[in-house]
């Protein structure tokens, strides 16, 4: 339904970071998430009469970041307003945000969509604001409430209703996320509602140039879920109008057991927050001295370094895209490029082949971060020059990789322990082959024949009677020759 060719979906997200300071918005205490519920809350952010909030100048900090990284005009002077509702998780009766003047407008991010094309989305406003606390409802008798969540710091990024596709929402999802654990100002995790977005969708007929009623689906705790959800509720809003009924502007919570948006509240619902500008907070002024500061110490983006990796290390777009995913992974393998010994592309590229495989297998095998990995990035790298130095083949640096993993033994001694030094030397590895040849006379007649297969059979043999440590190069050379000679005899 939703693929309907005659109708079009469009689509704007608005996503919520909470970000990663060390205390709250406006006051002192820890944001520390998981701590025992309510113990980390003082009379600001229990909203106490008679008490006044004063700004966390890294929230500022935070979010002229992720302004100058999505190319947004940052305000010279923007407020905080009030954002009035009663909920038992919000003490206060109201959330502090910024509604009229926000800090950060009109910027943009690129995505590449499915086709490979560049495509630029809109980012309306990034604002600030604090989060609520938590309820806790699925308990049989009571509903709990923590507070300790109650001013935590968040910005939140509205883009532009530029999003096409369900799967564009996802990639602009993912390249929002990206920015911000780039930036390090958020740990990105949508299960626990570090980064949540709500998702507004409509649909029209191809070529209307007015956008059709739009509803907004809420909730959405997973990339998979945004991505679903939009599927969902673009076929029921195509189904509607294919029957000629209206679209009805409400709020959808997206079930996720059941694979339905069920509908929450109506426009005439619609809460009315009554904004108005928060009396208690001076506004936010922004030297142009700040905004350089921040510019220059902006880190590389992933765009960049994948396009980096591509120019000036040689690497195939497919390794370059793989290790700039994620930052953790991308630094760590910066880490490992600065110890190599060799710089050049071929070495760089065994360096993006074991860190591809190898560590992300580990990495996924044992559901852990890349910051966790048990190999430093500078042991990773010592065993990589073994390797490039023909100390090691690469079979053997699968057994080191091994041995590492549970050992904090660096590679050279684990390979010395172990009597893994690969065997370079070509008389010995001759009289290897020149006893796989007596052996396997038939075979070798076979080959004489034609049959090309058996020269890898050969191989292995002559890999196996030397224990895997033979220079595999130097053994298909010298087996190469003295087939040959063979050949000639004949
Ligand atoms: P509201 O006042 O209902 O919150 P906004 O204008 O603030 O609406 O827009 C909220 C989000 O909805 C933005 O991300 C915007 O891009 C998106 N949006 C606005 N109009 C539409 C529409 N007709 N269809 C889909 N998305 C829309
Ligand atoms: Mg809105
Ligand atoms: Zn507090």
């Amino acid at each position: 339904m939703s693929s309907n060719p005659q109708y079009e979906p469009v689509i704007g997200l608005e996503v919520h970071a909470q970000l990663l300071t060390e205390s709250k918005a406006f006051c002192r205490c820890s944001t520390s998430f998981g701590d025992e519920p309510n113990s980390n809350v003082c009379p600001v952010c229990l909203g106490l009469p008679g008490v006044l909030p004063v700004l966390n100048m890294n929230v500022v900090e935070f979010v002229l970041r992720m302004g100058l990284a999505t190319h947004c005009t940052i305000a010279e002077r923007s407020i905080f307003a009030r954002k009035n509702y009663f909920y038992p998780d919000l003490p206060k009766g109201y959330q502090i945000s910024q509604y009229e003047e926000p800090i950060c407008t009109g910027g943009f991010v690129e995505i590449e969509t499915e086709s490979g094309k560049k495509k630029k989305i809109g980012i309306t406003r990034i604002h600030m604001e604090e989060d609520a606390g938590k309820s806790i409802h699925d308990l049989d008798v009571d509903t709990l409430v923590d507070v300790n969540r109650c001013g935590v710091p968040l910005i939140e990024i509205v883009s532009e209703p530029d999003l096409r596709s369900p799967r564009e929402a996802y990639l602009f999802l993912h390249k929002i996320r990206q920015i911000v654990t780039y930036l390090d100002i958020c740990d990105g995790n949508m299960e626990e509602g570090s980064l949540r977005c709500d998702a507004n969708v409509s649909v029209r007929r191809k070529m209307e140039t007015r956008f059709g009623t739009k509803t907004e689906v809420k909730n959405l705790n997973s990339f998979r879920f945004v991505e679903k959800a939009l599927e969902y509720e673009i076929g029921r809003q195509i189904a509607l109008l294919e029957e000629g009924q209206k679209i009805v502007q409400e709020t959808l919570l997206w079930d996720a057991a059941q694979g339905v948006a069920v509908p929450m509240r109506s426009k005439e619902e619609a809460h009315d927050y009554r904004y108005f500008p928060e009396p208690d907070l001076v506004p936010v002024m922004v030297g142009k001295d700040w905004i350089d500061k921040i510019r220059t110490s902006l880190p590389e983006f992933p765009s960049e370094r994948h396009d980096r990796y591509i120019a000036k290390l040689g690497l195939p777009k497919y390794d370059a895209e793989i290790l700039t995913a994620e930052k953790p992974l991308a630094d760590y393998f910066e880490a490992v490029i600065r110890h190599l010994k060799v710089k050049n592309a071929e070495t760089w590229k065994i360096a993006s082949n074991w860190t591809m495989t190898e560590v992300l297998r580990v990495v996924n095998e044992r559901h852990i971060t890349v910051t966790g990995f048990p190999v430093g990035p500078e042991r990773f790298a010592e065993m990589i020059n073994l390797i490039v130095d023909g100390t090691i083949s690469g079979k053997i640096a699968k057994d080191v990789f091994e041995e590492m993993l549970t050992s904090q033994e660096g590679p050279k001694a684990i390979v010395e322990k172990k009597g893994l030094v690969q065997v370079n030397d070509a008389s010995t590895i001759e009289n290897a082959i020149d006893n796989i040849l007596t052996k396997y006379e038939g075979q070798v007649r076979e080959f004489l024949g034609g049959k090309q297969k058996v020269f890898g059979f050969l191989v292995g043999e002559t890999m196996k009677v030397m224990k895997g440590r033979a220079n595999p190069s130097i053994v298909n050379e010298i087996l190469k020759k003295k087939l040959e000679g063979k050949k000639e005899r004949d």
